[in-house]
């Protein structure tokens, strides 16, 4: 029986830019070109973003900086206003105002059309490209379809390759296909599998647990998971956080499976609060159950084969490509495909093999070379089992995601097709510096206007904030230091116009800043805009030698900030006025766009 679409309404979308799924991967993509010019759709399943990251799932966002262990390495750009715009507005780690600021920064995104509750379940190719990808809106009975120019899957388990008939892969390589020494002998397909969270709270008094009868029983911790470190700390602190290795799906097909596994999952995960509180002494008495995960998260199935498939050799060598767009640097965590039954096999369910972070990943895995149109991003982008293992983190997700959207603005204006643009590799990379992503060993080229002025400052060398590099890398911090009452300044030869300031501000790069609950060592994550950031700032503008007020800052909490002037001068000041509560700061860049200066029009 063929499914009656005029059974239902239809609605059509025309536009440039398609994203399919709208965890972190495809909000950044989304954004990234709705900001960049180009017409966006973002289809969703779910009623709120973010993925595994949502208050569905809870899972915190990890990255290159590994929580904070490798100081400066934290990805930012989309993930960083993100991030920080969570601090400001979410005291109390609370997961619903977190997939507030997600809602509101899509649904709010001129340019951008957020389609939740829908979900992509049929496209149309016509030779090589396809035209209209549709989606079926649960809420409203209504299929959605959309024509782009472009379309990027980031639904995780790559949905439009079966639809497409695109090549994908899904399970392990064999070592010797890519030479890779933590890959299995010979080729399966097994996976890493998703998991289910129970979430707890502490109260004043002694909570009783009660497991429903269907809850699997450990009477000892040895029926439970460990590492290649040994066996996991069960205690007191992680009760808010949910344990991963409540992991199943690895040996089971990691999409079509989810349902009956999810009901394992859940007999797991209340087998394993019912130990905590029930047969063991963990310090649990006061700790009750708040939330139990219905969504499993997970973390591999449908990986597509793009122009460059990613390798454990290409992380372990850094990954120095030419066509390098985004980074990441979490291990190589590759996790047992049994899952929490690896503990009966006596194997770690997982193991952590060291990579360099950062490590840089090549635009060649974020796009297709067989559907001219389509591009990847997150945990389906074009890598080996064992690469993933890495860069599926989210942190690189969102690295990846703000590439492929920029990449698709970029696509869209010049009137070529993702694969085109890696003949603009320099533009791309420009131009994602230019939106504060960090890409290793690839410099922001000053703009015309910034580098040929002077630049001054009331104290301190300020001649860091246009080198290009806008973080600490190795010994440098590449940043003014400054304090509250501190200024600095550019003024040119002649009266000139600009367009904006653009400062890069310290948000503390050396900290975790993740969303997580109560739990463990992420109780270092900080639910406040750290102290460092400066808060008001004055920018003042030079004309017939006098110092007038363009614009004040207040309130500020971001560390990309973009103040437009408009309008013809002979310098620009700007007075770091107030932090959030440190005595010194940082400034990482400070330019001005726009200006015409000795015939050549700057950027
Ligand atoms: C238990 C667990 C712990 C983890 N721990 C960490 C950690 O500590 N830190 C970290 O950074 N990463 C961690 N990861 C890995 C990380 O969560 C994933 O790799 C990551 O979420 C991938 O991001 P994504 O945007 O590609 O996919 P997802 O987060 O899966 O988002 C894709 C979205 O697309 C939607 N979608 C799917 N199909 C369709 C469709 N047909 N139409 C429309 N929408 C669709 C989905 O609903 C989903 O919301 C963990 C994973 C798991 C499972």
């Amino acid at each position: 029986m063929s499914m009656d679409r005029t059974a239902f309404r239809q609605v059509h979308h025309e536009v440039d830019f398609c994203v399919i799924g709208g965890g972190i991967a495809g909000i950044c993509a989304a954004l990234a070109a709705a900001r960049r010019g180009a017409r966006v759709v973002l289809m969703h399943d779910r009623p709120v973003l973010g993925g595994n990251a949502s208050s569905e799932c809870r899972v915190p966002i990890c990255g290159a900086d590994r929580a904070g262990q490798i100081p400066y390495l934290r990805e930012t750009g989309i993930l960083e206003e993100l991030r920080l715009d969570n601090l400001r507005r979410n005291p109390h780690r609370e997961y619903s105002i977190w997939d507030l600021i997600l809602y509101e920064k899509t649904q709010y995104q001129p340019n951008l059309t957020l389609l939740l509750n829908c979900s992509c379940l049929d496209a149309e190719v016509v030779g090589d490209a396809i035209t209209t990808v549709t989606g079926w809106q649960l809420t409203t009975q209504i299929y959605h379809a959309v024509t782009a120019k472009i379309f990027a899957d980031c639904s995780g388990d790559a949905v439009l390759a079966p639809l497409t008939g695109h090549p994908f892969r899904m399970g392990r390589e064999a070592r010797d296909e890519y030479r890779e020494s933590i890959a299995p002998e010979v080729a399966d397909d097994r996976t890493m599998g998703m998991t289910c969270f129970v979430q707890a709270r502490e109260h004043d008094s002694p909570q009783p647990f009660e497991p429903p009868a269907w809850a699997y029983r450990y009477e000892s911790v040895e029926q439970l998971p460990f590492d290649q470190h040994g066996r996991y700390e069960i205690a007191h602190r992680a009760f808010g956080l949910g344990y991963w290795w409540v992991e199943l799906g690895g040996e089971q097909h990691s999409i079509h499976d989810t349902e009956v596994l999810r009901e394992e999952l859940l007999r797991i995960a209340l087998g394993v609060w019912d130990h905590i509180k029930n047969r063991g002494d963990y310090g649990a008495d006061n700790w009750a159950l708040e939330w139990i995960q219905f969504l499993p998260a997970k973390r591999e199935s449908r990986r597509y084969i793009g122009a460059h498939v990613l390798t454990q050799n290409d992380l372990e060598s850094e990954g120095r490509f030419q066509d390098v767009v985004a980074y990441g640097g979490w291990t190589m965590d590759d996790h047992h495909p049994a899952g929490f039954n690896a503990a009966k096999l006596g194997a770690p369910a997982t193991i952590y093999h060291p990579t360099p972070s950062p490590y840089g990943i090549p635009y060649r895995c974020l796009y297709s070379h067989e559907v001219k149109n389509l591009m990847f991003a997150g945990r389906c982008h074009s890598a080996t089992h064992s690469a993933l293992s890495s860069t599926r983190v989210m942190g690189t997700c969102a690295s990846m995601g703000q590439a492929v959207g920029t990449a698709a603005a970029l696509a869209v204006a010049r009137g070529v097709g993702p694969a085109g643009i890696l003949h603009h590799i320099p533009a791309l990379q420009q131009t994602l510096l230019a939106d504060d992503c960090y890409l290793p060993w690839v410099k922001q080229q000053t703009p015309r206007l910034t580098s040929e002025a002077d630049l001054s400052a009331s104290g301190g060398e300020p001649e860091p904030v246009r080198d290009g590099v806008n973080r600490p890398v190795g010994e440098d911090t590449h940043a003014w230091p400054c304090k509250p009452g501190d200024w600095i300044a550019y003024t040119f030869a002649r009266e000139t116009p600009a367009e904006s300031v653009v400062l890069l501000l310290d948000s503390a790069l050396e900290k975790d800043i993740a969303l997580s609950l109560y739990g463990g060592h992420r109780n270092q994550a900080e639910p406040r805009v750290p102290e460092v950031v400066p808060r008001s700032l004055r920018i003042e503008g030079l004309s017939r030698g006098n110092w007038q007020l363009l614009h004040g800052v207040e309130n500020n909490h971001q560390r990309f900030v973009r103040i437009p002037i408009n309008r013809r001068l002979d310098g620009v000041r700007v007075t770091i006025e107030e932090t959030w509560g440190a005595d010194t700061s940082r400034v990482y860049a400070f330019y001005l766009t726009g200006g015409h200066l000795g015939g050549h029009t700057t950027q």
